[in-house]
């Protein structure tokens, strides 16, 4: 067990999906004094961060901005406009999908779990965990729902615990033809400002986000993106609120100001990341990330092991899912990579605990950050007596200097 003053020499690799790298220039940004939340200063922070960040969800409408982990903005997003026994379709993709379930159930909400039935026949895992969201059931069962009983659709954008995306214009293309009002929520906790999302055209009403993931932010900030449909339904649920209540944050946003103290040095490093992402521009941030995955999966290929997405066209661009032969305990690798090289990888949650781990190629990163994570990996699986195919590292290296950035 490691103490305090026992710290591992040499820089630690945070190869978990979130919290990703914090790039210094945030951390700095952020070691700024505190300044009074009341104060003229701090309405330029504001107003310039809220209209930043709605430039990152590609909308023109509020986005309200929490004190508070992910979690929090997913219970804002159900409490301000759903009510008690409300009937809620959500999508089981994975771990996350299934945690924003149970919380609709826990605050009342009736929520109904649609899932691809059936498991994977290679590797026994469910076929839900290894796709995307599919619009096609959602599509039919909003059909069949004439009374129009269910009041929201729930999908998770990037599946932080599975490695795979939804195509999140797809479900608003079913919803549509169902000719049902159901408002669409969308968790892109791990998916904004790495994946390719956009709010407005894709007609989500409610996105959620984190500050940790693509953000390249500490934990302890979080997002709701609203559309004029979702701000209406808050005006007449009756989910009881107060510290999410949308109406006064909308309201105090104008000025750059939050009824409630703000977490201020995390703004500036809002501020900062803002800068980053849209000084080099959304597109080649995704491209960035999409470029990196590739090499990742060329790795994992050359090992010769499952990724754990099944959908080449869904492949996330934030995190790859790695599937351990049955009966190599997928964790007991992860402990051991941790242990010998000091590198952090995501272990396998849910329903894929023991099976897979996640390697994060998200936020601030680069070529030789991967290649040596993917050497930690290939070290550790040969130490844990895994006979691999071939080596992942030598296929991510020719990826990599084959296509240049
Ligand atoms: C990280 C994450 C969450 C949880 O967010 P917290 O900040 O840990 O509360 C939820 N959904 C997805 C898709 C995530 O990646």
């Amino acid at each position: 067990m490691l103490t305090l003053d026992q710290h591992p020499s040499g820089r630690h690799f945070l190869q978990i999906p979130g919290p990703s790298p914090v790039p210094d220039r945030i951390l700095r940004a952020m070691s700024l004094p505190t300044i009074d939340h009341r104060g003229p200063e701090f309405g330029q922070l504001g107003l310039k961060v809220l209209a930043g960040i709605q430039q990152v969800f590609k909308t023109k409408h509020p986005v309200a901005i929490y004190p508070a982990s992910g979690t929090g903005a997913w219970e804002a997003a159900l409490a301000n406009t759903m009510s008690p026994g409300d009937t809620v379709l959500m999508y089981e993709g994975g771990q996350f999908a299934t945690l924003w379930q149970k919380m609709a159930q826990r605050l009342g909400l009736q929520p109904e779990f649609l899932a691809l039935p059936g498991t994977c026949a290679v590797t026994g895992l469910p076929l839900s965990w290894r796709h995307g969201v599919q619009a096609g059931l959602v599509e039919e069962r909003l059909r069949a729902d004439a009374g129009h009983q269910i009041k929201a659709v729930c999908v998770v954008h990037n599946e932080t615990s599975t490695g795979v995306t939804s195509d999140i214009a797809a479900v608003r293309r079913a919803i549509d033809a169902a000719h049902h009002p159901a408002l669409l929520m969308v968790d892109t906790i791990s998916g904004l400002a790495s994946a390719d999302y956009r709010h407005d055209e894709w007609g989500v009403d409610v996105a959620i986000s984190g500050s940790q993931k693509g953000l390249m932010l500490p934990p302890g900030i979080s997002f709701n993106a609203l559309s004029p449909r979702a701000l209406d339904a808050s005006r007449t649920a009756k989910l009881p609120r107060s510290f999410w209540a949308w109406d006064e944050i909308v309201e105090m946003n104008r000025g750059g100001y939050w009824p409630y103290t703000p977490s201020t040095n995390l703004l500036y490093g809002l501020h900062e990341s803002l800068e980053m992402l849209l000084g080099e521009g959304l597109d080649a941030v995704f491209a960035r990330h999409q470029r990196w995955a590739a090499g990742v999966r060329a790795g994992v290929a050359a090992w010769g092991l499952a990724i754990q997405c099944a959908d080449a066209a869904v492949h996330s661009p934030v995190l790859t899912g790695v599937v351990t032969p049955p009966g190599v305990d997928a964790d007991a690798v992860r402990k051991l990579i941790h242990q010998r090289f000091d590198l952090s990888l995501g272990t396998g949650l849910g329903k894929v605990r023991g099976r897979m781990f996640r390697i994060g190629h998200l936020g601030d990163s680069n070529d030789l950050t991967l290649l040596a994570t993917l050497a930690g990996c290939e070290m550790g699986l040969k130490l844990a007596g895994l006979k691999l195919a071939g080596s992942g590292v030598q296929a991510a290296m020719d990826h990599f200097a084959g296509h240049p950035a």
